[in-house]
C-alpha cells in the first residue's frame, strides 16, 4: 500500500521503516528541514537500534523516501499517519498545536479520499477535532465531498526496543467509528496490518475515543506500577527489607507479572510524564479527577530528590567544588532522547549546589549537552569518575553493568556509589570498598 507519515520523529520514523520492511511504499515527512536532509543523506537524526540499518535496506530498496512537501505526500499516500509531537502544556494538558497544524495542512491538499490515522497520544476527542480542522479547509475550497475518515491507531512501542515493538506487537488498536465509510476503511486498515494478523488476530477494533482513551490508560497503568514500587523500595529501606526480593516475590504471582516492578530513580523520558499530566487534567476539565494517576505522579516527583537527598546526608547541603559524576544521561537505556529524562533533575540540583559535575552515556551525551550545558561529558565511565567523591548510576546502559568496581574506587577522589538501579549487588560494592547507596536494599 502507499502509506504517507506526518512527523519523522521516533513515531514516525520507526512506523515507516517498519511498514516499508513489510513492502508498503512509504513517504515520510517532516517540517524540520534539517531532519529531512539528513534522513535524505542517508542519516539518522535520532538513535533506535537497528533502525540505521531498517533504513539503508528500504531506502536501497527505494520503498521508503523524505520530503517536506506536504501536497507529495497528501497525493502519495492512501492512508496518512499523524506522528508529530503532543508535548505538556503549561497547566498538563496535551499540546495539540502540530496535530491540528497538520490536519489543516493535509486538508490543503486533499483532493481524493484518503484515511487519516491519529498515531500521536492525543486526549479523547481529538479525531473529532482534526476531522473539523480537515473538513473546514474543504469547505474554504467549496468541497462538500467526504474525502476521509479519521480514525485513532495509537502506538505503544517503547523507545530503545522500537522495531521489536511494532513487528511483534502485543496488539493493534484501532478506533474506528460508524460511519458510511466503515467498510472500506476496515479493509484498508486489515490491509495494512495483515502481517501481525496471521498467527492469531492482534488487531482489537474499538471506536475512536476508547481508542484515544486506551492509549492514557496504558501509560497510567505502567507508571502506576512503577511509583508503587519505589513506595515499597522506601518502605524496604525504612523496615530492612530487600525490594529485589519483593520484587521476585510479587512479580512471580500471574495476575501480577514481572514488568515494570523496578524502583529507580522514577519514571521519566517523553511519555509517562506528559501523558499521566494530560490524562489528569482531562479528568478536571470534565468535572472529575484521578485521584490515583495523582498520587502516582506525586511519588514519582519524590523519588526523583531521592539522589541528592542521599548525597547531601553525605556531603552536607553546600557541594561548592565538589565533582560528582553521572554514568547514564538518557531517559532510558537504548536511545538518546533526554526528554524529561530524570538525570535532568538530577544534575540540575547538584549544579545548583555548587557541584561539578561529569557526566557519561553511550548514545545521549550529544542531546544532553544542548539541555545541561554546563556539564563535563566524559568519554568513557571511568574518565568522568575520575578524582570525583560520589558516581551515580542513573541509567542502566548495559555498559555500566560490569564495570571493574576496584579499578573504579580507586581512581575516585571519595567512596560514594549511588546505584539508582540496583545493578550492583550491595556486598560486591562495598567489598570494593564503596560506600554503597541503592533503592530499596
Ligand atoms: P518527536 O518529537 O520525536 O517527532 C515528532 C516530529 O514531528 C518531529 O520531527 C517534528 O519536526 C515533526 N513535526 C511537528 N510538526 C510538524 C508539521 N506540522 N508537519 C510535519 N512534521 C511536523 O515525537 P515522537 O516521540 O515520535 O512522538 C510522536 C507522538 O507519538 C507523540 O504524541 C507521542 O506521545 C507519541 N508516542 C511516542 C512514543 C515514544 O516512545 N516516543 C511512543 C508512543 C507514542
Amino acid at each position: 500500500m502507499k502509506i504517507s507519515i506526518v512527523g519523522a520523529g521516533y513515531v514516525g520514523l520507526v512506523t515507516g521503516g517498519c511498514l516499508a520492511e513489510l513492502g508498503h511504499q512509504v513517504m515520510c515527512i517532516d517540517s524540520d528541514a534539517a531532519k529531512v536532509a539528513t534522513l535524505n543523506a542517508a542519516g539518522l537524526p535520532i538513535y533506535e537500534p537497528g533502525l540505521q540499518e531498517l533504513m539503508a535496506r528500504n531506502r536501497a530498496e527505494g520503498r521508503i523516501h523524505f520530503t517536506t512537501d506536504m501536497a507529495q505526500a497528501v497525493e502519495h499516500g492512501e492512508v496518512i499517519f499523524i506522528a508529530v509531537g503532543t508535548p505538556s502544556k503549561e497547566d498538563g494538558s496535551a499540546d495539540l498545536q502540530h496535530v491540528l497544524a497538520v490536519a489543516t495542512q493535509i486538508g490543503r491538499h486533499l483532493k481524493k479520499f484518503k484515511v487519516i490515522v491519529n498515531k500521536s497520544t492525543v486526549p479523547v476527542g481529538t479525531a473529532y477535532r482534526v476531522q473539523k480542522c480537515l473538513q473546514d479547509e474543504l469547505n474554504k475550497r467549496g468541497i462538500q465531498e467526504s474525502l476521509f475518515e479519521v480514525i485513532s491507531n495509537p502506538e505503544f512501542l517503547k523507545e530503545g526496543a522500537a522495531i521489536k515493538d511494532f513487528m511483534h506487537p502485543d496488539r493493534i488498536v484501532i478506533g474506528l467509528d460508524a460511519s458510511p465509510n466503515y467498510n472500506t476503511v476496515h479493509q484498508k486498515m486489515e490491509l495494512l496490518y495483515s502481517s501481525f494478523n496471521r498467527h492469531h488476530a492482534r488487531t482489537i477494533w474499538m471506536d475512536v475515543r476508547s481508542a484515544e482513551l486506551t492509549k492514557y490508560a496504558a501509560n497510567a497503568m505502567l507508571a502506576t506500577r512503577i511509583s508503587f514500587m519505589n513506595e515499597i523500595a522506601n518502605l524496604a529501606d525504612l523496615m530492612g527489607a530487600d525490594v529485589d526480593s519483593v520484587r521476585r516475590g510479587i512479580g512471580a504471582d500471574a495476575r501480577i507479572g514481572h514488568g515494570f516492578l523496578y524502583a529507580g530513580t522514577g519514571y521519566g523520558g517523553s511519555c509517562f510524564p506528559k501523558d499521566t499530566r494530560a490524562l489528569i487534567q482531562t479528568a478536571l476539565d470534565c468535572g472529575s479527577q484521578m485521584k490515583v494517576v495523582t498520587a502516582v505522579e506525586n511519588v514519582n516527583d519524590h523519588q526523583k530528590t531521592l539522589l541528592v537527598n542521599r548525597l547531601i546526608q553525605n556531603f552536607g547541603e553546600d557541594l561548592s567544588g565538589l565533582k560528582f559524576a553521572i554514568w547514564g544521561m538518557a531517559f532510558k537505556p537504548n536511545t538518546d532522547d533526554m526528554r524529561d529524562a530524570p538525570s535532568i533533575a538530577i544534575v540540575q540540583t547538584l549544579l545548583d549546589a555548587g557541584a561539578i559535575v561529569h557526566a557519561h552515556d553511550p548514545e545521549g551525551m550529544e542531546e544532553a549537552a544542548k539541555i545541561l550545558p554546563d556539564v563535563v561529558m566524559a568519554d568513557s565511565a571511568y574518565s568522568a569518575a575520575q578524582d570525583a567523591y560520589a558516581v551515580a548510576l542513573v541509567t542502566e546502559w548495559d555498559a555500566y553493568r560490569a564495570l571493574d568496581l576496584k579499578k573504579l574506587h580507586a581512581a575516585m577522589a571519595g567512596d560514594v556509589l549511588v546505584d539508582l538501579r540496583n545493578i550492583y549487588r550491595p556486598e560486591e560494592a562495598q567489598a570494593a570498598g564503596f560506600n554503597y547507596v541503592s533503592v530499596g536494599r
